[in-house]
Parts: structure tokens; C-alpha cells; sequence
């Protein structure tokens, strides 16, 4: 049988090897790292979390749940390892990276099906079999060669055929140089257990923080005004920029995290989380940024708490590219003009671990139909997973943006139901009976491959 060729052994190509190779497809699986490293990643394994370590909630009928229950369902391996790999985080997944990259790697390379080359793509046979999952920080020289490969279409509008925006990294702390008696544990309004380290600010502590961090030096001061943010993925000190109390309303926001040793809400929480199982690092909740180094380890050390802490990674902000799906791409992800080629992961839109290793699970389930003689199948709409394929190869070209699962993804409910929590368990029910049918159907379909 030919081998499938997978491009970028990260969350999406991880999977996407692993689903072909689960179906008896053969893939040859290219990783450029070590070889030529990205300015994120800081190891050689596979699937290595660049950021935080969190696969966001685990509360039953929330978007971010739905997405990972219809993955669970379909048979996501990453999903699985998570689970193996949780730390506590109240009620969000959340996982040991180095464990979690870890035992991805051990899968991938013990799969007799799957060849691994270390090595930097640079060409594409579009006649070949190929899932482009090189994500956001795809090399400089692949991503030539994507513009190439979109270039027919992309001349047949006015719209760009790869698109890019700034991204940016949160700081790592050492657990030991926390100071504990000037913190507290708590869960916002106590959901969950009580997993998040939070460093309290009276309203003097955070005048003189919020000071600090306005006139830090960043890394490019020049080239500030010319980054492209992604919204929800803002640095701090731009949040700051834009008002004196935006911080206390985004990721220092102190609501429902009331200090039990006086019992009231401080004025501003600066919250950390669990990095390992070990649980001798935190990472610093929403803390992004872009100032350099030192500076960075002077206004964090402004943070009750800090004073005295270890930084085992400073924020840090990289480049993110992602191809124009809405123009590129079908409905499974393979390219209007060259069917051979998929994309998956960040750099076909999607935004999040957890959408990209969806994108990657649904690359690898397409590869393997198209490899058996059979139709790639889209799931449905109803579904998380269609939702978020809907968004990606629907939405409008001109103003396209990376997005999170969200309920504004999927489809409303036929009868209005006017209760929130409601609406959205039924939305849930009904993405999971769409889910089963589009699993069985997959099953069952046998029809002849397009041209791939
Ligand atoms: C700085 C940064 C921080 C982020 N933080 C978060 C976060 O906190 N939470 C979150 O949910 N999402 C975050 N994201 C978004 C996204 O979820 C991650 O980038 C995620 O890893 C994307 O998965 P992927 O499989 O698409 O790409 P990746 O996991 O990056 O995998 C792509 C792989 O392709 C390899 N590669 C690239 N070019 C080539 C080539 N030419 N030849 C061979 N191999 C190549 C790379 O080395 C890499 O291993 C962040 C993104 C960035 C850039």
C-alpha cells in the first residue's frame, strides 16, 4: 500500500499518523525538529504543548467538553493520553507537557506503521497523498510553498492566500520560590477543587504593578504598532494599554475568588497553575507578554508572592500563520484545487489544542477513507467537529480569523429554548446522536475515491 505522507509531527499530525496507521494505512511522518527548531517549541517530541498546559474544560455541556466528548467518542489518541497525563485544575483538563509529549512520542515511534524522517519539507507533490500539519510557526520555506500551491486560486480573488497574526507565551515559575504565605488556593466561586495558586493585590499593589508594566521595555518596541494581535490571546501589557482597570476585568480579574484567611475579594488575582505532576512548576494564568527578559522578571516580581521567584521560561511572542481555509479547503480539508493535499491543525484555522488535534483526527479518518477507495465524510453540522469544519471552510475569506469551538459554531436549536444552561445541553444531545450517526455511517460507506 502507498504510504500517506504526514508533514509536522505536532498535536495535529500526531493524531492524523496515528488514525491512518489505526485504519492500516502506512504514513511517512516528517518532523523538522531537532534538526531546525520553531521559536516555540523546546524539545524534539512530538506533540509538545508550546504555551499552557491546558485542554480547557471538562464541565459537561460546555463547548470545550462537547469537542473533547465527540473526540473520546471517535477515538482521539491525544485525547486518551491526556486523560493519563491530567493534573489537578479544577474542573479544566489540564496535563504534564514534558508526560504528555512524552508519551505521544513513545506511541508514534513504536507504530510499525508509521516511518518517522526528521527532516524539513520544503516541496509538495500534489499528486501525492499529503496532510500539511506544520502548524502555526510553519518553516519559512514550506510556507513558500504553500503560497505556491494556492496561487491558482488565490487569483481568482482579491483575498490572500495565507494569512498570519502575533501570538504570544505565558511565563513559568519554579514552585519553590513561591512564597505560599503570601498566596492562597482557591477555584473561582469554588467550582472544582481548589487547584489555582492566587496572588492577591490591594489596590497600592496593583497601581504600582499596573505603573511597572506601562513603561517596561518590550522586545521590537518598533515594530509594536505593526503586530497583529489575536484577541484572545492578548500580551498584558497591551491589555494595559488599553485602560487602567482592563487587567482587573481579564486575566486578573478577582471575581469568585474570595481570600479565605479574611474572607474578602481582593482587588486584583494574579492566578498560577500547575505545570507537572511533580508540581514543582506553575505557569502564570493569562500572563502573555512580550517585555524582555529582565524587565519581565521586574514587574512579575512585583506580583505578591513572586518576589523572590524562579523564572523557568519568560513570556515570549511568535508569528502564527494559517492558510485562508474558506478559499483553499472542501469540507474535508483537502485543497479545492490539488484533492491530494490536506491541511489540519492551526494552520488550517482552528485555534486551540484541542481543535487542532480535531482537525488532525478528521485529516487522518479522510486519509484513510481516500486510501481504501472511499469518499472522505464530513460530519455533520449538528456536531462540534462539523461546526468547527463549517466555520473553517464557510466562513467569509476576506475577514478570516483562527477560531475556538464556541455554541456561536453551531447550528441553534430549531424551537427556541430561552433557559442558557438548557439550550445547550440539548444542543449537546443532539451533536452526539449526530456524532454516533456519522461515526456508524463512516463505518458502513464504501463508495469509489474522487481523484486523491
Ligand atoms: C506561541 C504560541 C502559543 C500558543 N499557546 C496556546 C495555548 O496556550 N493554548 C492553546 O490551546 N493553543 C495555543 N497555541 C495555538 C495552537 O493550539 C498550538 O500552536 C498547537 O500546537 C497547534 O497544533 P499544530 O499541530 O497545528 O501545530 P504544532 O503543534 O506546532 O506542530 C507543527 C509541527 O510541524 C513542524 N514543522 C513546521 N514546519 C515544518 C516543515 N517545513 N517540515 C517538517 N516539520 C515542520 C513543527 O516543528 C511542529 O512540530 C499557541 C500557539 C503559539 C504559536
Amino acid at each position: 500500500m502507498k504510504k500517506v505522507k504526514i508533514i509536522g509531527a505536532g498535536l495535529a499530525g500526531s493524531e492524523a499518523a496515528w488514525q491512518c496507521s489505526r485504519r492500516g494505512v502506512p504514513v511517512e511522518l516528517y518532523e523538522m525538529r531537532p534538526v531546525r527548531s520553531t521559536p516555540a517549541h523546546q524539545t524534539s517530541d512530538f506533540a509538545e504543548l508550546v504555551c499552557s498546559n491546558s485542554l480547557k474544560s471538562e464541565s459537561e455541556n460546555t463547548a470545550p467538553w462537547l469537542l473533547k466528548e465527540e473526540m473520546r467518542r471517535a477515538g482521539s489518541l491525544l485525547i486518551e493520553i491526556a486523560k493519563g497525563c491530567a493534573v489537578p485544575a479544577g474542573h479544566a483538563l489540564a496535563v504534564d507537557r514534558a508526560l504528555f509529549a512524552a508519551k505521544v512520542t513513545e506511541v508514534i515511534t513504536r507504530d510499525p506503521l508509521i516511518t518517522i524522517r526528521r527532516e524539513e519539507v520544503s516541496h509538495i507533490d500534489e499528486a501525492e497523498l499529503t496532510v500539511i500539519a506544520t502548524g502555526p510557526l510553519t518553516s519559512d520555506a514550506l510556507a513558500n510553498e504553500i503560497a505556491r500551491l494556492s496561487v491558482s486560486t488565490h487569483e481568482a480573488g482579491p483575498v490572500p492566500p495565507h494569512l498570519y497574526f502575533y501570538d504570544s507565551i505565558s511565563p513559568i515559575v519554579e514552585a519553590d520560590s513561591i512564597d505560599m504565605s503570601k498566596v492562597y488556593l482557591a477555584a473561582r466561586y469554588d467550582k472544582g477543587t481548589a487547584d489555582y495558586i492566587n496572588c492577591p493585590m490591594s489596590k497600592e499593589e496593583y497601581d504600582v504593578f499596573y505603573d511597572a508594566l506601562t513603561v517596561a521595555e518590550s522586545v521590537e518596541e518598533k515594530d509594536w504598532e505593526k503586530l497583529n494581535y489575536f484577541e484572545s490571546c492578548l500580551p498584558i501589557e497591551e491589555i494595559a494599554r488599553r485602560g487602567r482597570d482592563t487587567l482587573r476585568f481579564g486575566p486578573m480579574k478577582p471575581v469568585g475568588l474570595r481570600d479565605p484567611r479574611n474572607g474578602k475579594q481582593p482587588y486584583a488575582v494574579v492566578q498560577l497553575r500547575q505545570e507537572n505532576l511533580r508540581a514543582d512548576s506553575y505557569n502564570l494564568v493569562g500572563f502573555q507578554n512580550h517585555l524582555k527578559f529582565g524587565e519581565q522578571a521586574r514587574v512579575l516580581r512585583l506580583i505578591p508572592g513572586l518576589a523572590n521567584a524562579r523564572f523557568l521560561r519568560f513570556g515570549q511572542i511568535h508569528r502564527n500563520t494559517y492558510i485562508n481555509s474558506p478559499r483553499l479547503l472542501d469540507s474535508t480539508l483537502r485543497m479545492k484545487d490539488h484533492p491530494a493535499v490536506m491541511f489540519a491543525g492551526q494552520i488550517c484555522g482552528v485555534e486551540g489544542y484541542v481543535e487542532s488535534i480535531a482537525t488532525g483526527m478528521l485529516a487522518g479518518i479522510h486519509t484513510a477513507r481516500l486510501v481504501a477507495g472511499e469518499i472522505a465524510l464530513a460530519p455533520p453540522r449538528v456536531t462540534a467537529l462539523g461546526s468547527l469544519m463549517n466555520y473553517v471552510t464557510n466562513a467569509d475569506p476576506r475577514k478570516f480569523q483562527p477560531a475556538n469551538i464556541t455554541f456561536d459554531l453551531l447550528p441553534p436549536l430549531e424551537k427556541k429554548v430561552r433557559d442558557r444552561q438548557l439550550r445547550r445541553k440539548l444542543q449537546c444531545e443532539l451533536a452526539l446522536v449526530g456524532l454516533e450517526r456519522w461515526l456508524d455511517e463512516a463505518k458502513q460507506t464504501a463508495q469509489p475515491a474522487m481523484s486523491a
